[in-house]
């Protein structure tokens, strides 16, 4: 039986990037760049004013000066004249340099009156100019292939002139719930042993966090046949998710049927806690997770190999959340043998992280899933964990409550 890592490294050698599109760059946050993008101008274009103020020649203002006004630069404006000697140049933030010039006085340091600007002396040559390609030169290799794109990258290639980007495809994960006690929510119950099939949704949800695709295809009855067509269909998918049916005591469908479709099981145990009886195969290049049913378990399945492996498939390079180290605030047992996925609240106080048990941790309890803020890893071997003591957790979210 694979541990969590080794189980999660045959995940991710199993899947590789899918093809890539050109989508709007306006639309194109969270994709990750397919190719290289490198600068076809420099940045700023041109030497331009970083203030609003006077362009001058630093060299008439050694000392107090009074230079005649002759031009006006807005914003968006040209710089057709070279400015002479004894004269400035009204110019506004952003506005290219006029020839002649190499400085800028602000307006708060200056006097305007009768044509003229009185300035104190003091300026040094280049002040507040913002020079051509002092942020990026024409040519730079600017964003590499792989980039996660968030608001700053977008800025970028806007700046850059780029409206479309080459950026991976997102992943269509079929979602696939199993189970004769399920109904699908909004059903009215007609027993009280039915139970809302919470997952499709859930795990749509998580697909929908990775900025992949879910496609729902609901619930297949505990019977081959129907197994059977909805398993087919899902494999038309870049990825296939399905959750139950595959704990022990069961008898075990899902494993069944992927055997039976020519899915190539990789492994069907992990051993980790909980989430043990997890499966994952591969059938021509689509990885296919069973997860188990339990939506506690299903979840954190997900989170250990099926948003790796989707963030892998849309060419992100670092897949896994942000690992930090946080001090428990209280004691913690667990048994030997397996890594233990603690579910814990998360504070941090004077920049350091505190976890504490999000509270029962049994896998029936979804109620501390939904307390939790990260998911502390306890190795295997150790059992107890005392107060006080550092353990790894990964954060779920981007921000702790
Ligand atoms: P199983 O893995 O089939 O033994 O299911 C474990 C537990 O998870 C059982 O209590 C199931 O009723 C529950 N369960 C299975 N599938 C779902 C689902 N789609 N939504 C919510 N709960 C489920
Ligand atoms: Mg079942």
């Amino acid at each position: 039986m694979p541990t969590f890592e080794e189980a999660r490294n045959i995940v991710l050698e199993s899947v590789a990037s899918l093809g890539a599109e050109r989508v709007e760059t306006g639309r194109a946050l969270g994709r990750t760049l397919a190719e290289d993008v490198s600068a076809p101008w420099s940045l700023p274009f041109c030497d331009n004013s970083a203030m609003d103020g006077y362009a001058v020649r630093a060299g008439d203002c050694r000392g107090p000066a009074r230079l005649k006004i002759t031009g006006y630069i807005p914003a968006g404006g040209t710089a057709s004249v070279c400015v002479e000697p004894g004269c400035a140049v009204k110019i506004m933030t952003g506005a290219p340099i006029p020839a002649g010039c190499d400085a800028v006085i602000p307006f708060e340091e200056t006097e305007e009156g009768d044509g003229h600007v009185g300035v104190t002396g003091n300026v040094t040559v280049r002040q507040h100019i913002r020079f051509r390609g002092e942020d990026v030169r024409e040519g730079d290799l600017v964003l590499p292939e792989g980039t996660p794109l968030r608001p700053a990258e977008i800025s970028m290639l806007a700046s850059l002139g780029k409206a479309f980007v080459p950026v991976y495809r997102k992943v269509r994960v079929a979602v696939l719930s199993t189970g004769d006690e399920l109904i699908e929510l909004g059903e009215p119950p007609s027993s009280p042993g039915m139970i809302i099939n919470s997952n499709s949704v859930a795990i749509a949800a998580a697909v929908r966090e990775t900025g992949a695709e879910p496609v729902l295809l609901g619930i297949a009855r505990d019977d081959l046949s129907c197994h059977a067509e909805k398993i087919r269909e899902g494999l038309k998918a870049d990825a296939l998710v399905t959750t139950a049916g595959v704990s022990a005591g069961d008898r075990d469908l899902v494993r069944e049927v992927l055997a039976e479709l020519g899915v190539v099981s990789r492994f069907f145990r992990v051993d980790i806690k909980p989430g043990g009886p997890t499966a994952f195969g591969m059938k021509d290049g689509v990885p296919v997770f069973s997860l188990p049913g339990n939506p506690v378990s299903a979840l954190i399945t997900f989170e250990a190999f099926v948003r790796p492996a989707l963030l892998r498939m849309m060419g992100r390079k670092n897949v896994v959340r942000p690992l930090v180290k946080a001090t428990l605030t209280g004691q913690v047992r667990k048994k030997a043998g397996k890594v233990n996925f603690l579910r814990v609240g998360i504070e941090v106080r004077g920049g350091e992280y505190f976890a504490s048990s999000a509270g029962d941790q049994n896998t029936g309890i979804l109620r501390t899933m939904v307390l939790a803020d990260a998911l502390a890893v306890l190795p295997a071997d150790k059992t107890t964990f005392a107060a006080g003591e550092t353990v790894d957790v990964f954060l779920l979210g981007e921000t702790v409550r």
